[in-house]
């Protein structure tokens, strides 16, 4: 995203420090496989703990996601796992402007002069230009969608909570008003 924007990464690596956060979907495994050149057997010897049935990419001593380079970012990033793609657009900072300014003290890289109504706008847009925006309900209606785009709406079974959009989401009537939109 641009300089402009309510997000712009500046690397310090905070969201890839911490035990066990990024949960791997099946379609992870297979394009992070691809990018690195492994075998899904390698891949998971080499970087992935099954934590209760759900496969996490291990972290380093230092707390760090194996993947993360000091200054640098992501070592794996056009392969990155969608959990890490999607973030700070988590569906909690979207909706909620309370989460959206705690992450803010988290992440360096969310513009707090951008409205809150602005960065759930730029986030729904990212997330779907993206492909990550996943819905919950049945497939049928997830496919529909909101706006009669297809079927990659669907919610996959191992898709991490963060990413389950509901349809209200993304209905700018239900939408928080508490803050003005940007104006551009
Ligand atoms: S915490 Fe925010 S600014 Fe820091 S690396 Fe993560 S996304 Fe980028
Ligand atoms: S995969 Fe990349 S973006 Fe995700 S936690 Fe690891 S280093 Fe960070």
């Amino acid at each position: 995203m641009s300089e402009n924007s309510a997000f712009t990464c500046r690397l310090c690596g905070h969201c890839c420090q911490g035990e066990g956060g990024i949960v791997l979907a099946e379609a992870d495994i297979v394009r992070l496989c691809a990018h690195l050149g492994l075998s899904r057997q390698e891949f998971l010897a080499r970087a992935v703990q099954q934590v209760c049935g759900k496969y996490r990419i291990k972290s380093r001593a230092d707390g760090y996601c194996l993947y993360f380079q000091e200054g640098e970012g992501c070592g794996v990033h056009p392969a990155r796992p969608d959990i890490c793609r999607a973030w700070p657009f988590f569906r909690g900072n979207l909706i909620d402007a309370i989460s959206w300014e705690m992450a803010q003290d988290f992440c360096p890289g969310i513009d707090p002069d951008v409205p809150h109504a602005e960065f759930a706008r730029q986030g729904l847009a990212y997330l779907r230009e993206q492909g990550i925006c996943r819905f919950s309900g049945p497939c049928d209606q997830a496919a529909a969608g909101p706006d009669g785009e297809n079927s990659d709406k669907r919610r996959e079974a191992d898709t991490p909570e963060a990413l389950v959009m509901n349809d209200s989401d993304t209905d700018p009537a239900a939408q928080p008003t508490g803050t003005a939109p940007h104006a551009p």
